[in-house]
């Protein structure tokens, strides 16, 4: 990496977001560190976060990045400072620039940084409170064997729980991310851990963020899918999930795919992404199960015969991509 681009955060958008129920202009800067520590050791299997990460990024450099992040900052009430890490790793963010960051944006409703569970302590929340932030945790399965086997996530429920309770003591509100269709999982599969997950994870959550796998480069996930051993998720099992998925009453549950309607992204076919898309999108802030209604396509029998298929076959692959390639042979 160019020793300018260590001083560059990685990138910067503007969206919307929702803080007590009302939507709000939101601030997003993802800031360039050494990256996570668990990915360099043996990291979740569909992560490639950490092309965006190099070891030699020092304070000065994070510094020149959040110049840069604070000069395009439009006074926006929600804040999220993401590092495809842990913020509250201090390899990644240095203790004395933690509060350098908190307090370039004190005029900010809420901030909402990213954490693994084992950063979450009483010490670093400590640092921190009062000063109207919220922590998001990657939780992706409430199911052990899934985090395991699946992910590769390095941590348990165990110590996802831990994390959620001492947050809450604490007043410190919790978003959650949930994975859908992580590896090995068959499309029906992946539809009821996904919703077992919002179950788990709600009563702890503020919001729970359901997201469909996007296919990154350079991970495990990528090679299977280039072998035609993975599909991501249909828009059709997303919508599932969020339609059945309400966990607690006070938990909202939305869904911003990335890479939605491409073959590394959530789709279905191309005549009705962009439809299932959009009201993806209404939902996250409306919360109403009507947005889906009147959603059709003649891709749902495709997609409801592989659901069946699948379990049939016991297999995850992408039957679709093989019973192709098997027809062009003949
Ligand atoms: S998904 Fe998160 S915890 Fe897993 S390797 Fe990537 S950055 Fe680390
Ligand atoms: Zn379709």
């Amino acid at each position: 990496m160019r020793s300018e681009d260590k001083g560059k955060p990685v990138s910067i958008w503007k969206e919307s977001d929702v803080i007590d129920g009302r939507k709000v202009p939101a601030f997003v800067a993802i800031l360039r560190t050494v990256g996570c520590w668990w990915s360099r050791k043996r990291g979740c299997l569909m992560c490639g976060y950490n092309l965006a990460s190099d070891a030699g990024i020092g304070l000065d450099d994070l510094r020149a990045q959040l110049h840069e992040a604070k000069e395009r900052y439009g006074g926006e009430s929600f804040v999220k400072i993401y590092t495809s890490g842990s913020f509250l790793d201090s390899r990644e963010i240095p203790l004395e620039f933690r509060g350098e960051v908190v307090d370039a944006f004190r005029e900010a409703e809420r901030i909402l940084f990213e954490s693994r569970p084992e950063f979450v302590t009483e010490e670093n929340i400590q640092d921190l409170r009062g000063r109207k932030i919220s922590v998001a945790m990657g939780l992706e399965s409430g199911t052990d064997r899934v985090l395991r086997d699946c992910v590769r996530k390095g941590f348990t429920t165990a110590d996802y729980e831990r994390a959620a309770l001492l947050l809450r003591t604490r007043g410190v509100p919790l978003r959650t991310y949930l994975l859908l269709k992580p590896l090995f999982l068959t499309e029906r599969e992946a539809i009821e851990d996904a919703r077992r997950s919002i179950a788990f994870a709600s009563p702890y959550s503020e919001s729970v963020s359901v997201n469909p796998v996007n296919v990154q480069k350079e991970t495990v996930l990528e090679g299977l899918w280039r072998r035609g051993d993975y599909r991501p998720p249909w828009l059709w099992s997303l919508v599932e999930v969020l339609r059945g998925g309400k966990g607690t009453e006070r938990t909202r549950v939305f869904s911003s795919p990335s890479g939605g309607g491409t073959p590394r992204g959530v789709h279905n076919c191309l005549n009705c992404d962009k439809d299932f898309l959009e009201a993806i999108g209404r939902f996250t802030f409306s919360q109403s199960e009507r947005e889906f209604e009147g959603l059709d396509c003649r891709c749902r029998l495709e997609w409801r015969a592989l659901v069946e298929v699948q379990d049939a076959m016991a297999t995850s692959v992408d039957v679709d991509r093989y019973l192709s390639s098997a027809l062009d042979l003949e």
